[in-house]
């Protein structure tokens, strides 16, 4: 029997289905992630502050969707466990390397900047006063962001070449760099926890945000430079814009997957 409903995979993206109609709000997020939208009953706080609450009648996390296939009613998405999810319609929200949107036929036109995000978490001699700091430095800025147990979050923009020597130093080396090339503005660098590199690379999508009964939102849709520091804004206007929507022909009470629906997507 298929729920009226949207399925949502990723970080738990957000639709806020009105109360007019019964939805069943499926997200799937790998490791559980509580947040504005994370909890069993939440009070939408999308930007649109249209004051719905998310009914989130079932919360499937720590598994991975790996199929999807399209029917007359909607969509089905397959899970690793062998689960099996119907939905009018399926939100993607699986980011940056989304597969469900490589499975809907979605293609992205991007480029590669041959420089990589090195993230990590580090304990400093001076506090942060809850600033965030940024260098410009040659091959990319390095910023500390503030965090409210004192430590700072790095984003080191560094070309491929360097962020793989720097990974490959034992941590007391790895501080002593860091520490020069931070101008000592918070003094020593103490510790180091475990450090990331993350290849920065950004696409566009080639030809739409949607496919039939599906529409990808976040990074799955745009991928831009983390500097930008637009990913997570851009994601939650992605997610009002289609909650919204939702509302909209919940109102109408027209079905999800009416043309109209999706042409407006
Ligand atoms: C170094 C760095 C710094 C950044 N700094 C900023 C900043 O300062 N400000 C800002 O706004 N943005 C910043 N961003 C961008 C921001 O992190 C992203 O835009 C945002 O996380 C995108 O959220 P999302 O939910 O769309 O995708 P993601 O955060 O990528 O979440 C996707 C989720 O889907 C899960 N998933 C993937 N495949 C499947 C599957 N098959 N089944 C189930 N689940 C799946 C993944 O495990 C993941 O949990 C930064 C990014 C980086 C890399």
């Amino acid at each position: 029997m298929i729920e009226r409903g949207f399925a949502l995979t990723g970080t738990c993206g957000v639709g806020c289905p009105s109360r007019w109609r019964v939805y069943t709000l499926i997200a799937l997020t790998p490791p559980f992630r509580t947040g504005p939208f994370g909890r069993k009953q939440s009070h939408c706080c999308s930007p649109l502050g249209c004051a719905e609450y998310i009914a989130l009648r079932q919360l499937h996390y720590a598994c991975k969707s790996c199929d999807m296939q399209l029917n007359e009613k909607g969509r089905q998405l397959h899970l690793k466990d062998g689960r099996v999810l119907e939905a009018e319609l399926i939100i993607a929200a699986d980011g940056r390397d989304s597969s469900l949107r490589s499975m809907a036929g979605i293609k992205v036109t991007g480029w590669e900047y041959n420089q990589d995000g090195l993230v990590a978490t580090v304990t400093t001699e001076l506090d942060h006063q809850f600033t965030a700091w940024q260098r410009f430095l040659e091959e990319g800025p390095l910023a500390f962001l503030p965090l409210k147990n004192g430590q700072c979050s790095i984003v080191w923009t560094l070309s491929s070449e360097t962020s793989k020597h720097h990974l490959s130093l034992p941590d007391k080396d790895f501080l002593e760099v860091l520490e020069q090339a931070s101008g000592g503005i918070l003094g020593k660098m103490l510790e180091v926890g475990p450090t990331l590199r993350i290849s920065i690379y950004v696409f566009n999508l080639q030809n739409n945000y949607i496919g039939q009964r599906f529409a990808v939102c976040g990074d799955a849709a745009h991928a831009m430079h983390p500097l930008a520091g637009q990913g997570v804004n851009a994601g939650l206007l992605d997610a009002a814009t289609i909650a919204e929507l939702v509302i909209q022909t919940g109102r109408k009470n027209r079905p999800l997957a009416s043309p109209r629906f999706s042409a407006s997507l």
